[in-house]
This record gives structure tokens, C-alpha cells and sequence, in this order.
């Protein structure tokens, strides 16, 4: 069931526009590095001269048939690549090459887990299709100078796009999904990921509807290319649309944009339909024919992929689903937890360690988990220290907090700041016997049945310690003493 706002259902489909990693363009030979002085990397293809011709490049295929075998779609045995025409100043052929009829992936799905309230729910996104493309090169826009210029480096550079069928049903979910899918394809190394670059930049098709009524009219927010933006944009369009129809207007197909600054979204222009580019097989290019042995080499080649490891943390780990999945956000993550959870054998303390304490103080610090000031070993012996019971998890506390400072090593720090739990039974009895001697009304009320009078003394029990009493053998010794 899906969430209502303000009676209505919130519908939402996502394309997504993954830049591959190829070193070349999709079709020519310049290179596709970022940042390059204007049109230093457009070369003849790139510039439509007349007389050039496009040439496949196959390691942008080759990514796409990585990204589809990751989301466990179809591959196109035949795919074909079609002219979508559209007048622009940066598209020098007048036409951009992509794929329209026949996409080389076909289906496949993403999922990935989603906080609703206090549950935490699977969510599947069916996916439509991705296809290869070209990008277009960029206007730029001198205002100081009253002129315009074109940087045709950006034409040319491969594009995978990414279609969700329109699954989605809040902006919580649509930024799951745009998370999880930048996860996918960073993850196999096909797309860079780099959001401020432009290299993965996500269109959210929104629309509402009254629940059992049919799809509402979409309006299509362009290039947001950060997740924040994302849920901002998501969130200002649903309530405007909202608004719209509860003022009795209907909502018209249109291409928006964000303006963080304002945190509104604006009419670009009215949206085209699929007939108004004209669409038709470029005659340049042969069909793309995809072998099935080649798809079997790609798969061999693969490294193990997100979801098949999170299955294996749950088979050799015994971890929860959840657990599985958040340790599998990225490789590095997943590494630090191997290796910690291999060092002490204690795989699901470590699983509670590293999405809690660790990832707390590196997203707190603003650092990924490569560059985390506690290694796994060092992460590793800790836990070894909470299990034998020479610190409580509280001493472990500030002995991840020492470690964190990088003041030395476990034991090291246990020793300096006095942390080792008092395992000595003679002396943790004596100090509970001061304390039971001097707050006679606590355990008077304990024995009449008010057991909320325990936490009076274990409380000063703990105190009388310094915090290095164990719990747990606090609460046993009491309960002889007091019967
Ligand atoms: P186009 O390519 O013209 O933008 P598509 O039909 O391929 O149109 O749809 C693009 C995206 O819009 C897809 O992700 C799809 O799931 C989504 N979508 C289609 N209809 C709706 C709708 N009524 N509300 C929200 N999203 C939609
Ligand atoms: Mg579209």
C-alpha cells in the first residue's frame, strides 16, 4: 500500500543517464576525459563533418551488457540504433544516435530496502529498458560578453539510459531507487558516478492520481544530479501538482527544471512526444549483434555483484538481510566488514559495529570508509575485548573513540584509560555491600516487589566501579545478595 499525500497517490518513473567509462566516444576516437579546454577533444566525427561515418565502440557495449547482467534483464541478441532528430546549436548532425524500437537491455529490476516508519520494507522497481546513446555537446552562455559559445568535447561521450517503468510511489523511494542504481553501476565500474560532473544524472517522471483512478499526466524534472535535489524536487512538484488540481486546473505534460536556490520546479517547455523527433534506423550503423558467447565471456569476467554477495554474507555470516544489504553499499565497505568479521569471528557484532559506531564518525567527519582512521584489525581486536569480557561496551565506546584519535592500539588504550571490567569478584562484592549498606529503603522496596528499585542501586554499584564493573555480573551478585 502506498502512501497517500493529501489523498492522492504519488506515481513515479525514472530515466537515468549513466555516463560509461569508456577512455573514447561512443561512435569516434577523442578522448572522453572531463574538464579539457573547449572542443580540444571533438574530432571530426564529433563535429559532423560531412564525409565522416560512426564506428562502435565496443567497450561501451560491453558495459551495457555488464549493467544488464547485473540487473538480471535481457540482453539483445539484435539491437538497433535510430536518429532521434531535434534542432540544437550543440548537436551539429541535427540528429542525436540512439536507440528507440529495439534497446540492447531490455527488463531487468533493482532492489533495495526502504525505511517505512518503523519497518524497513524490500522495494522492487521493474525496470523498462536501458539503451546506448550519444550525448550533445554544451552551449555556453557568456552573459558578460553577450555571447554564446559551443563545446562540442561532451558529443559523442557514451550514454547508458536507464528507464524505470513508473514503480515508484514517494520521493523516500525514488532516491532508494537513484541511490541503489548509482550503487549498481559504480559498483561494476561501468559509469565514474561523479553527480556533480554530470557523469550520472537522473530525470524523475512525477504524476498523482486519486487511488484506483488511472495514471495522471507526468511532468519530467531534468538532470537532477544530486540526491538532495532530488527529494527537494520531488517533494515541491508532488505539492504543486497537488495544488493544481485541488484548484481545478489539469496538469499539462511539460519538462521542468529545480532551481535549488528557490527550491521550485519551472516549466522548460512543453514535453514532445516520440513523433516529433522522427525517430528511424540510423543507416550509418549495422544492427548492434550480440553473440551469446560473448554475453557468457562478460559474465565470467564479472567481479561477485552487490546483491549475489549480500546473499553470501546471509549464507556465511548468518546476517539479517538488512545487515547484508547496508554492507553492501559499496566494495570498500564490504571488504572492511570481511576482513573484520574474518579477524575476530564475531560477524554479526562486527556488522553492528560498522553500520553504527564507524559509520556514524565517518559520515560525522565526512570521510568514506577508505580513509578511516581505524583499520578492520584494529576494529577487529576491540570486539576480541568486548566478547572476553575485559571491557564492557561502554569502555568500548571510548577505547573506538582512542582509536579513532589514533592514540595507540587496543590493549594500549584499555591500559591508559583505566577501562579493563573488574572480573575480580571479591573486590565488585565488597563494593555492593557499601551500597546495599547504605541505601537500606532501595532494597527494603526491592524485596516488597517494586523491582524498579534495583536501577537505585546498580546505578552507584557502577559509579562506586568507575564504570568498570560488568554489568551483567552486577545484576547476578545482586540478585544472590538480595535473595
Ligand atoms: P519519454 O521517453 O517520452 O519520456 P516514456 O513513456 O518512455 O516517455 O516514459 C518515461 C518515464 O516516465 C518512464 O520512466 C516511465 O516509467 C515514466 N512514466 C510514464 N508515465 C508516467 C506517469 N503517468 N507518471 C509518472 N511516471 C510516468
Ligand atoms: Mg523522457
Amino acid at each position: 500500500m502506498s502512501k497517500l499525500v493529501q489523498g492522492y497517490e504519488v506515481v513515479i518513473g525514472f530515466e537515468t543517464h549513466a555516463q560509461l567509462s569508456t577512455n573514447s566516444k561512443i561512435f569516434s576516437r577523442a578522448p572522453t576525459a572531463f574538464g579539457a579546454e573547449a572542443n580540444t577533444q571533438a574530432c571530426a566525427v564529433d563535429m559532423a563533418l560531412p564525409g565522416t561515418l560512426p564506428v562502435m565502440n565496443i567497450g561501451a557495449v560491453e558495459r551495457a551488457i555488464e549493467f544488464g547482467l547485473a540487473i538480471n534483464a535481457h540482453i539483445a541478441e539484435r539491437s538497433i540504433f535510430a536518429r532521434k532528430n531535434y534542432f540544437y546549436p550543440d548537436l551539429p548532425k541535427g540528429y542525436q544516435i540512439s536507440q528507440f524500437e529495439i534497446p540492447v537491455v531490455q527488463g531487468g529490476e533493482v532492489s533495495f530496502f526502504l525505511e517505512e516508519g518503523k519497518e524497513t520494507v524490500r522495494k522492487t522497481v521493474r525496470l523498462e529498458r536501458a539503451h546506448l546513446e550519444e550525448d550533445a555537446g554544451k552551449s555556453l552562455h557568456e552573459d558578460f560578453i553577450g555571447q554564446s559559445g559551443i563545446d562540442l568535447n561532451r558529443a559523442g561521450t557514451p550514454l547508458l539510459e536507464i528507464v524505470t517503468r513508473p514503480d515508484m510511489s514517494s520521493s523516500e523511494e525514488a532516491v532508494a531507487y537513484a541511490k541503489e542504481l548509482h550503487k549498481i553501476v559504480t559498483w561494476i565500474g561501468i559509469c565514474d558516478g561523479n553527480m556533480q560532473e554530470g557523469s550520472f544524472r537522473c530525470d524523475a517522471n512525477v504524476s498523482v492520481r486519486k487511488p484506483g483512478e488511472p495514471l495522471g499526466t507526468r511532468r519530467e524534472i531534468k538532470n537532477l544530479n544530486s540526491f538532495k535535489f532530488m527529494q527537494q524536487a520531488i517533494d515541491y512538484e508532488v505539492r504543486w501538482q497537488i495544488d493544481q488540481i485541488e484548484d481545478g486546473h489539469t496538469i499539462q505534460q511539460a519538462t521542468v527544471l529545480f532551481d535549488p536556490d528557490t527550491g521550485e520546479t519551472r516549466a522548460m517547455r512543453t514535453k514532445e512526444d516520440a513523433a516529433d523527433y522522427r525517430y528511424f534506423p540510423d543507416p550509418d550503423l549495422p544492427p548492434l549483434v550480440i553473440g551469446r558467447d560473448w554475453v557468457e565471456r562478460v559474465k565470467g569476467e564479472m567481479a561477485e555483484l552487490p546483491r549475489v554477495m549480500a546473499e553470501r554474507f546471509v549464507k556465511d555470516y548468518a546476517l539479517p538481510e538488512y545487515d547484508a544489504t547496508q554492507l553492501t553499499q559499496s566494495k570498500a565497505v564490504a571488504a572492511y566488514f570481511e576482513a573484520t568479521a574474518k579477524a575476530c569471528g564475531q560477524a554479526k557484532l562486527a556488522s553492528n559495529w560498522i553500520m553504527g559506531e564507524v559509520s556514524r564518525r565517518l559520515n560525522a567527519s565526512e570521510l568514506s570508509i577508505e580513509q578511516a582512521p581505524v583499520s578492520a584489525a584494529q576494529l577487529a581486536a576491540l570486539i576480541g575485548r568486548i566478547s572476553d569480557n575485559t571491557i564492557s561496551n561502554n569502555a568500548a565506546r571510548q577505547v573506538f573513540e582512542g582509536l579513532w584519535n589514533q592514540e595507540g592500539e587496543v590493549d594500549a588504550i584499555i591500559e591508559a584509560k583505566g577501562l579493563k571490567q573488574m572480573n575480580d569478584t571479591g573486590e565488585l562484592e565488597k563494593i555492593i555491600d557499601e551500597v546495599l549498606a547504605a541505601n537500606p529503603k532501595n532494597v527494603e522496596e526491592f524485596k516488597a516487589g517494586n523491582a524498579k528499585a534495583l536501577n537505585g542501586l546498580v546505578g552507584p554499584i557502577m559509579k562506586a566501579s568507575k564504570g568498570k564493573a560488568n554489568p551483567g555480573q552486577v545484576n547476578a551478585l545482586l540478585m544472590k545478595k538480595l535473595g
